[in-house]
């Protein structure tokens, strides 16, 4: 057995990093400024995107969407049920209607024929989401929310790197990435909004700080204007610089931590692939570069005739840590009790939700942890 618990994920931080947070901490603007806008722009140029606004998480992103496109009571959003909660209690708090669509039972990733029918005249906004950082099939997505006229975004917070016919997540459209520490680079808390709305992103950017007609930092003024005044209500989601500079530095990085997570990622899918009991996610046939943020397997508990909180369970009692991405958000006590949903609805989704399990993949591993995480699979299910 392991020595030392392999934690599911783990951020990796590197010593000019470090340096590079003390240096603003240092240097007297700590807040928005400077080094936000430096990473706007990186990393905009990095998605191809046309703009990009920094926030202080993808949720800040999202809430600053739905309070752009006017969101409210009698509007429905359609979502999957296989998301973070974020995204339903946000809808649920503008007053609107989840409607969830469901997803691909090996992906994962919800398409545009599970889409269409949960499509009405309310239909406000279609939430697909990028998966373990696998690209959905956007361009029919795409079509069919043209065809009915309905806004569409992108829910990144698995794909930064991505990317879906030879383009990187965020270059087209709108997304909305996230930077939580498990993510595949991060800025402790943080997230960025994408888009090619220039309207959009004017109305993002305002909402995110205020509803000032200004940004937070103002580089002529060295910071903010005084004489700034309300354009209309708004919030408080801008990024500090302390967390900005942290997301210069991870950015440079990223394709590097991708590189490494889809090598560990070969050798989970060569090892597992003798443990029948397992099922990883289905790698995507479309043409994209798969950013594997999450490795995702499911447990035939028919077959190993344990639940899958037992085996995560045994497998923290070998000192694996494990994660679950996620549980339906339809099953979730409130959702039960406020949605009341019969059992079924949403086959693959309640399917998957019940079987999934992430193991540990982060880019500080080494072969031998996947090794280790195998054997640790291996003899739980031989008990
Ligand atoms: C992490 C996550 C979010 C929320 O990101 P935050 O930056 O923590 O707000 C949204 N959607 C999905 C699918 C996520 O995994």
């Amino acid at each position: 057995m392991r020595k030392h618990f392999l934690p599911f994920s783990r951020p990796s931080i590197s010593e000019e990093e470090i340096a590079a947070v003390a240096e603003v901490l240092r240097s007297g603007w700590i807040t928005t400024g400077p080094k936000s806008a430096e990473f706007e722009k990186e990393f905009r140029g990095y998605c191809g995107a046309e703009g990009a606004v920094a926030l202080a998480s993808a949720t800040a992103g999202m809430h600053l969407l739905l309070q752009a496109l006017g969101i409210g009571p009698g509007d429905e959003v359609v979502t999957p049920a296989m998301t973070w909660v974020s995204t339903v209690n946000l809808i649920v708090l503008a007053g609107a209607t989840p409607v969830f669509a469901d997803v691909d039972r090996e992906t994962l990733m919800t398409t545009a024929a599970l889409i269409e029918p949960c499509l009405s005249a309310r239909t406000r906004l279609i939430v697909p989401v990028h998966f373990a950082g696998a690209a959905a099939d956007m361009a029919p997505i795409r079509r069919l929310a043209a065809a009915r006229g309905i806004p569409l975004v992108e829910d990144a917070a698995h794909a930064a790197g991505t990317e879906y016919q030879g383009k990187r997540i965020g270059r087209s459209g709108t997304a909305i990435f996230s930077f939580h520490p498990i993510k595949n680079m991060t800025t402790g808390e943080g997230g960025m909004f994408c888009s090619d709305d220039p309207e959009l992103l004017e109305r993002v950017r305002r909402l995110k700080f205020h509803g000032l007609g200004v940004d937070a930092f103002d580089r002529s003024m060295q910071g903010r204007s005084p004489q700034a005044e309300v354009q209309e209500p708004g919030y408080k989601y801008n990024l500090t610089d302390i967390a900005a500079v942290l997301g210069l530095g991870q950015l440079r990085r990223l394709d590097g931590f991708i590189a490494k997570r889809a090598e560990l990622a070969r050798r989970y899918a060569e090892r597992l692939a003798e443990v029948p009991e397992i099922l990883p996610l289905a790698v995507p046939p479309w043409p994209m570069r798969h950013a594997w943020h999450l490795y995702i397997v499911r447990l035939d508990i028919e077959r190993a005739g344990m639940g899958r909180d037992e085996f995560m369970a045994e497998l923290k009692k070998r000192n694996i840590g494990t994660g679950l991405h996620f549980r339906a958000v339809h099953q979730q006590k409130h959702y039960r009790q406020a949605l009341g949903l019969p059992p079924g609805a949403l086959p693959a989704t309640e399917w998957n939700s019940d079987r999934i399990c992430s193991l540990p993949l982060f880019p500080a591993m080494e072969m031998e942890d996947v090794d280790d995480v195998v054997a640790a699979v291996k003899e739980v299910l031989s008990r």
